[in-house]
Order: C-alpha cells, then sequence, then structure tokens
C-alpha cells in the first residue's frame, strides 16, 4: 500500500503535462473546506513520478492543517514540477505551469518553494493571477515568518520557563538564511543572547556579530548549552538520537517537519522539552500572503502574527487534558477548524 488511508484524503490530484514546453507536474488539493487551496509550488528531480506523488500529497496535506492553526481563509494544495531546476526550468515551462494553475479555475493559488524563486512566480502570474507572493509593496514574507517564531519563543518559555521576555536566555539558532537571521535580530532586541550556526561558517560568524551573539560550529549546536533551540534550515533535524542530545528544555524554529516522525514529539515529551509544533510556529509566511492576496492594507497583520503566541497556549492547554503531545494537541486543534 502506497498510503495510509488517513494520508489520502484528498479532494483532486491533478496531473500537468506538456510535452512540447517541458512541463511533467502534478497539483494536489487536499482540502477547501476554508478556502481555495494554497501551496508554494516545488521543483525537484524527483526520482520518479510516485516520489513526486508523496510528495505532492503530503505536503498538501500539511498546507491544510497550517491554513487551520493560522486561522486563515484558505485550504491545503501544493504543486510539485519534476525536474532538476538548474537545468530544466526555462520560461517556457514556467508559462505553462501558469496554464495549468489557471485550468484549476482559481481553486488552487500558488507561490514559490524549493527550487522556484519570486522571479518564477512573476513568470507563472504572466499566465495566471491565480498567485501569491508578488504583490507589490509586499517585501519578504520571510519577515513575518521570522515574527511569527519569535512570538512562539517568548509564550514557550513563559509557559515552560516562566519567563516574561527571552531576556538572558540563551538561544541556539540552527541556519542563519532568511528565516533564522531575521530571527536573531529579534531575539537579540528582545535580551536574549544568540549562538547561531550555519552550514558557512562565515555567515554564522556575520550574524554572531551583529546581534552581539556567538557562533557555534554547525555539527555543536544541537549540544549547545542553551534555553531554547530554534531549527532554522533543513527538515527532518529532530530524530529519536537528536531528541536525546538535545540540550535546551524548549524547541522553536521556523524550518518545515522538524521531525523525522510524529515519534519523536513523545522522546522530547519524556524528556521534558517543550517541543513548538514547526506548522503553527512558521505560519506566519502563509498569514502574511492571506493579507497580500485579500487585505492590502495589511493592517491587522501584527495583530494576527501576536495571536500565534495565543494558539501555542491554546494548544498546551488542550496536552493537560486531551492530548500526550504538542504535536497531537495541534494537530486536534487544527483539525477542529477543518471540515
Ligand atoms: P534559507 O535557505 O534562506 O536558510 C536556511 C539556511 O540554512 C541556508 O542558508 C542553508 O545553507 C543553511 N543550512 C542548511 N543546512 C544546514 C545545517 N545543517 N546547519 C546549519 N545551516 C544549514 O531558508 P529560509 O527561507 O530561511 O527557511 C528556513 C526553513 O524555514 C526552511 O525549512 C523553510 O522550509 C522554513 N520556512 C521558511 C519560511 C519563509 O518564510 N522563508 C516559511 C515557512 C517555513
Amino acid at each position: 500500500m502506497l498510503f495510509a488511508d488517513e494520508e489520502f484524503d484528498h479532494e483532486t490530484v491533478t496531473f500537468g503535462r506538456d510535452e512540447k514546453r517541458g512541463l511533467n507536474a502534478i497539483v494536489a488539493i487536499h482540502n477547501r473546506s476554508r478556502g481555495p487551496a494554497i501551496g508554494g509550488c516545488r521543483m525537484m528531480a524527483y526520482p520518479d513520478e510516485t516520489s513526486a506523488l508523496t510528495d505532492v500529497l503530503r505536503l498538501s496535506r500539511g498546507m491544510t492543517y497550517k491554513c487551520a492553526i493560522a486561522d486563515i481563509p484558505f485550504g491545503g494544495g501544493k504543486a510539485v514540477i519534476i525536474g532538476d531546476p538548474s537545468t530544466q526550468k526555462t520560461r517556457d515551462l514556467l508559462h505553462a505551469m501558469g496554464d495549468f494553475v489557471e485550468q484549476l479555475g482559481g481553486r488552487y493559488i500558488t507561490s514559490f518553494d524549493s527550487g522556484t524563486s519570486l522571479e518564477d512566480i512573476r513568470v507563472i502570474s504572466e499566465r495566471t493571477d491565480h498567485v501569491g507572493g508578488i504583490q507589490p509593496g509586499s517585501g519578504n514574507v520571510s519577515s513575518s515568518t521570522a515574527y511569527g517564531v519569535f512570538v512562539c519563543m517568548q509564550e514557550a518559555v513563559r509557559l515552560r520557563l516562566g519567563a516574561e521576555s527571552l531576556d538572558g536566555l540563551v538561544i541556539a539558532i540552527q541556519g542563519a538564511g532568511n528565516v533564522g537571521s531575521r530571527l536573531a535580530k529579534l531575539v537579540a532586541k528582545d535580551g536574549g543572547h544568540i549562538v547561531v550556526a550555519h552550514i558557512d561558517e562565515s555567515q554564522a560568524r556575520k550574524v554572531a556579530s551583529e546581534t552581539g551573539g556567538d557562533y557555534a560550529q554547525n555539527n555543536r549546536i544541537l549540544e549547545t548549552d542553551s534555553d531554547v533551540f530554534a531549527p532554522c534550515a533543513l527538515g527532518g533535524i529532530l530524530t529519536e538520537e537528536t531528541a536525546w542530545n538535545l540540550s535546551s528544555p524548549v524547541s522553536c524554529g521556523g524550518a518545515n517537519n522538524q521531525l523525522s516522525e510524529d515519534a519523536v514529539a513523545d522522546a522530547l515529551k519524556q524528556r521534558d522539552i517543550f517541543y513548538c509544533p514547526d506548522y503553527l510556529v512558521n505560519a506566519g509566511g502563509i498569514i502574511d500572503l492571506h493579507y497580500q492576496l485579500n487585505e492590502p492594507s495589511r493592517d491587522p497583520l501584527g495583530r494576527h502574527l501576536d495571536s500565534l503566541g495565543q494558539t501555542l497556549r491554546e494548544c498546551y492547554e488542550y496536552t493537560k487534558t486531551h492530548a500526550r503531545s504538542m504535536v497531537q494537541a495541534t494537530n486536534r486543534v487544527a483539525e477542529s477548524r477543518i471540515q
């Protein structure tokens, strides 16, 4: 069996092929009970179509949960283009993708993801209006993502450590890219001491010096003595093994799919590590997209991002009576908002 039943509860899966323009793509729409499906367009050299299908089904389902927990009027969708973005991405292919999205009649709204850039989405938008992330004056959504992570971190240290702010706490950040470097500045402004690691040590040094913090070797960041671990690089960083090596009582970061499997949440709980579920913590970017698409004034954006902290607290309260871990609690809260 390819998929567990509960993972295969999608509304539609559509294949888009255009041999002439080199497009081989799939769009999965998981659930539209809250509104049109939204989710990035990933381009990757998948080994075969089954891997691409598995990815798009999993990612679109994740988007339904993310939109629900973020409380925005969108459902979950995702697109994948099968192909190597460094060699196979052409203007023609992106136009074919735009035509494919347009054929879906607004049921799916696309944006950028791994292997596609804002510039690519601009090219796609020459063929369809159903795109997000390129609205004039919108800036980089990573700022909103980082702010959402920061708000959740403040709430997490309140709940787990009884701390009123990050003042005097040590925050270990893995990955100083778009999200991690912005998060570092917010944390430092709140009085937190940064320890940052990056695959390229010069980038870690730069962010450390800008924030008055320190840098650590990339392979030592999990064991760094800290109050909060903030994974802001790759997914799958928290495994059964790393969960036992983690020295921080709180884990709260922007990376997607941080747990190698859901069972790792139980290992973290056993060690009394307060794990903040990634799709809640990093929902700031999708909330920003909602305001770009639906509320050009953007006035309520800050308040909406602040509400992520309250949602985290709500999920925490839920664990006291109804759930065995923060992951399970967050899933249940999200499901209560999906029909
Ligand atoms: P990014 O590529 O700008 O930054 C990540 C950085 O981490 C890269 O520079 C990379 O070189 C570095 N890196 C990779 N492996 C590493 C390792 N093992 N240790 C240390 N550094 C490593 O990406 P980003 O936009 O900052 O996103 C970071 C994470 O947050 C990703 O998982 C992304 O999917 C997720 N996310 C981002 C947004 C957003 O708005 N950018 C929104 C939601 C989720």
